[in-house]
């Protein structure tokens, strides 16, 4: 059956974004955090000697207070922006992977000699590349992050995210175009870096163990906790454990408006590089009480204009009075000579 191209484009994005197993919102990956989530509340009700009942469960996971929130109407606009819109208006990056690995590589091999094709067997290479462009993905998700925060320009665009009054896996969306823009070419810098030291260091191309094209290890963590991280539920790692992993706590703090919690847990499902770079901060045990959204009271951060638009005047006002200060301050070849 022919359907119009407009439907079959809805349905064909609609599918890739839900079937393939390396989708970052697969139905695996829901499932498995539903059935994670179901477990924990039923595990803490038993825990503290309550009745344990789907009813209460269900209304534990999907408070009407998240779902019928104005944020989370502004989450699901910004799930269908991504879905249907983005793809269509931009290309995103402008960096290219394969180009940046190519020169990698032979920049490595004019500095210390060709190298040999490994005499490995191809799993332990493959495993090895495997390993390193998933450290090399959550470090560039950390530094992209982390300039986003604290690069004021970039802030303007970052802090979408965080006027999120509600956190549900949707809220993984709630990014501004112009974030996704450095975002991916940060990516494609990290990834493309490890990629050509890997085949370099192996003499011969390896390719990583991956699910449609996303990483084996990050689509594990996919299915694991990181949708939980855009949740309330209080999940936290602590000790060792929350310094290497990304707890869904992890990410809740980052969303809290306690300033003691500002500009902390930058990573995406490894705690490693906030800790390495002094970011951390290791949820307790017991749930601290959060409350998120940079301006909470502003009902246009979840409209239209002020979630896409607006981010544009605010971060040319910046601009605009960077240049004024410069202008205002006298340059030294202007002062008069003594
Ligand atoms: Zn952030
Ligand atoms: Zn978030």
């Amino acid at each position: 059956m022919d359907l119009p191209p407009g439907i079959a484009y809805f349905l064909n994005q609609l599918s890739l974004l839900f079937l393939p197993l390396g989708s970052h919102l697969s139905l695996t990956s829901l499932a498995c955090a539903l059935v994670i989530a179901v477990a924990f509340v039923a595990y803490g009700r038993w825990r503290r000697r309550r009745r344990v009942r789907l009813r209460t469960i269900v209304r534990a996971l999907f408070p009407r207070r998240i779902l019928l929130s104005p944020s989370n109407f502004a989450d699901l606009g910004f799930l269908f922006y991504n879905l249907f819109l983005s793809g269509l208006l931009f290309s995103w990056t402008v960096v290219s992977y394969q180009f940046l690995t190519n020169g990698i590589m032979s920049g490595l091999a004019a500095a210390f000699g060709p190298v040999a094709p490994t005499t490995l067997p191809a799993f332990v290479a493959r495993s090895v590349i495997t390993v390193m462009l998933f450290l090399a993905y959550e470090l560039g998700y950390w530094l992209n992050h982390y300039l986003s925060h604290r690069v004021p320009f970039l802030w303007e665009f970052h802090r979408v995210h965080h006027t999120a009054t509600v956190l549900t896996p949707v809220t993984n969306f709630r990014v501004h175009p112009v974030y996704t823009f450095v975002f991916v070419n940060i990516l494609a810098i990290a990834t493309a870096t490890a990629n050509g030291i890997g085949n370099y260091m192996f003499g011969e191309t390896a390719y990583q163990y991956a699910f449609s094209d996303t990483n084996i290890i990050l689509v594990i963590f996919i299915h694991t906790y990181v949708h939980l991280q855009h949740t309330e539920l209080w999940i936290p790692f602590s000790g060792a454990l929350g310094r290497v992993f990304m707890s869904p706590a992890h990410h809740q703090v980052h969303h809290s408006t306690n300033p003691a919690h500002f500009d902390k847990n930058m990573g995406s499902c490894l705690a490693l590089w906030d800790w390495m770079f002094g970011t951390l901060y290791v949820p307790a045990k017991e749930p601290e009480k959060l409350s998120f959204g940079v301006e909470p009271d502003n009902a246009a951060v979840h409209t239209l204009t002020g979630a896409y638009i607006d981010p544009f005047y605010r971060a040319a006002a910046l601009v605009r009075g960077a240049l004024q200060r410069q202008a205002a301050v006298p340059s030294l070849r202007d002062a008069p000579k003594t």
